[in-house]
């Protein structure tokens, strides 16, 4: 089963990624954790992404295609993962329906988890507090809230039309919200033990 999460920075994806790979015993995916690996490696690419997520940009599709492609072709034909970070814009996701095709895999499930602004702000702030993300400062979150408005958020429409999208409430406990993802998953009856 192939899973991707979408949302805003400071939703949650992260969290209830973690939770959601257990439960599918899933590969989990995140480009942003990713990107950091690169970095800390002191990587030619880390050093590149570097300089777009210090200031809350998007890294170029090219460089994020390529990561994406090859981790996908190092995993178990039947393994079951789960995207989180990418894709973030329609290039991104036409892409990844094309590398889906050439493997003849296909997505189960895109959630989308929904938490208001405020929140959003509260958690960014809270997480540059406890983490100390270069990227969490107020101007870089405006910026990659502003981001994700313009170009990530036409996703949502976009696996709409696709019938593919769960939206989550993402407010509330993780608890709470990882129970609603767990009911998404049996109302539609997916079991976490069907592969694809
Ligand atoms: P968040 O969801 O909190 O913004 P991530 O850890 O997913 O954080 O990503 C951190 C940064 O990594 C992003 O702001 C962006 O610069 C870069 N990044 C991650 N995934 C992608 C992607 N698919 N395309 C472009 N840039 C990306």
């Amino acid at each position: 089963m192939l899973v991707i999460f979408v949302g805003p920075p400071g939703t949650g994806k992260g969290t209830q990624s973690k939770r959601l790979i257990r439960y599918l015993d899933a590969v989990h995916l995140s480009t942003g954790d990713m990107l950091r690996a690169e970095i800390e490696k002191g990587t030619e690419l880390g050093k590149k992404a570097r300089t777009f997520m210090d200031q809350g940009q998007l890294v170029p599709c090219e460089i994020m295609v390529n990561m994406i492609a090859t981790r996908l072709q190092e995993l178990p034909v039947d393994a079951n993962f789960l995207l989180d970070g990418f894709p973030r814009t329609i290039h991104q996701a036409e892409e990844l329906d094309t590398m889906l095709g050439e493997m003849d895999r296909c997505i189960a499930h895109v959630f989308a988890l929904e938490t208001d602004r405020d929140e959003l702000r509260r958690r960014l702030i809270e997480r540059a507090r406890e983490e100390g993300r270069p990227d969490d400062t107020p101007e870089t979150v405006s910026r990659r809230l502003e981001i994700y408005d313009a170009q990530t958020s036409p996703l949502i429409e976009y696996y709409q039309k696709l019938s593919l999208l769960r939206v989550i409430d993402g407010m509330g406990t993780p608890d709470e919200v990882f129970a609603r993802i767990e009911r998404a998953l049996t109302t539609d009856g997916n079991s976490p033990s069907s592969s694809k």
